[in-house]
């Protein structure tokens, strides 16, 4: 038997059913915790380098189920096979926007960043309605807010896809990729999309420094997404070395540890208000 061939076929062990059982446990749980609104939000600063002001945020989800943090790298992929990503993405957005309002009330307004799972905008008819509920908040915030999508949904056969990213930018609305750079896309194709930013895998700021191709590799992403006339997010700063590397190259927009962690919106905004 050859390699991985002998694991194509195996048992049901106890420790799948065990799976099984927390996969239900916690799908069921999370339709609770939406419908009770008891998901969290909290937001990590993403820093001008230059200015060294906040100048956006992005949107994290947590879960806190029984005294446990899930998280999103579990149950997102479970409101995704359990078809309740939808009614997630939504009240994310809602969230944000309703944020958005306020720090703009409060004049001192930055971007927000909001994941969008490729599963919200499969179909046409999905995506018509993500741009109609979209479309019907308040015009004035959309211009503040950016979808993260990543490669992978573009790279579904889709034609209608531009279409719907090109109405959400009429708005205003700024289009990133997500983990740019981990997925299989083509410059040439990429190009075919109507975009604004790129968030730079933070596999690609773990290259700096260390010996190895990795970061010639980086340095031609980040050239790459210039060409492009996008503008680049580095995601995963940990440290002062990796802060160097992107003044050195031109790379202005920074999220990480080593900036801010994700926080709760009242931290946001008394930040914020600091910076004034
Ligand atoms: P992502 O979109 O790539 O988000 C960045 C993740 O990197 C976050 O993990 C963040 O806490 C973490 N991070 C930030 N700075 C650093 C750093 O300096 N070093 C390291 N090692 N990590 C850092 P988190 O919050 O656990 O989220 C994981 C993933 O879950 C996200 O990856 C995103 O794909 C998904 N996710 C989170 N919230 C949502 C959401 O509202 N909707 C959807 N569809 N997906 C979400
Ligand atoms: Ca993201
Ligand atoms: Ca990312
Ligand atoms: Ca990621």
């Amino acid at each position: 038997a050859k390699g991985s061939g002998r694991n194509t076929w195996r048992r049901f062990t106890p420790a799948m059913a065990k799976g099984a059982a927390r996969t239900a446990t916690l799908t069921s749980a999370l339709k609770d915790a939406l419908a009770n609104d008891a998901l969290q939000l909290v937001y990590q600063p993403i820093v001008d380098l230059n200015s060294e002001r906040i100048v956006a945020a992005e949107a994290l989800l947590r879960w806190e189920h029984m005294g446990e943090a899930i998280s999103p790298q579990e149950f997102i992929p479970l409101a995704e096979s359990a078809g309740l990503i939808g009614a997630v993405g939504e009240w994310v957005r809602q969230k944000a926007l309703k944020l958005i309002g306020a720090l703009c009330a409060a004049k001192t307004p930055i971007k927000l960043s909001v994941n969008v799972s490729s599963f919200e905008l499969l179909s046409a008819s999905q995506q018509q309605s993500f741009c109609g509920g979209l479309l019907a908040e308040d015009a004035a915030a959309l211009p503040w807010l950016i979808l993260e999508i990543t490669e992978s949904l573009l790279l579904e056969t889709n034609p209608s896809l531009n279409e719907t990213l090109a109405a959400l930018r009429c708005r205003g609305i700024w289009i990133a990729i997500d983990d740019f750079g981990t997925g299989y896309s083509s410059l040439a194709y990429l190009i075919h999309f109507p975009l604004d930013c790129v968030k730079l895998d933070k596999s690609f700021m773990a290259t700096v420094g260390l010996p190895g191709k990795g970061e010639a590799l980086t340095e031609a992403i980040i050239k790459m997404s210039a060409a492009m006339e996008l503008c680049v997010v580095a995601e995963g700063v940990e440290h002062e070395g990796q802060v160097a590397f992107l003044r050195r190259h031109q790379v202005s927009k920074a999220q990480g540890f080593l900036l801010h962690r994700p926080m709760t919106e009242d931290a946001l905004r008394a930040l914020l208000s600091a910076q004034g």
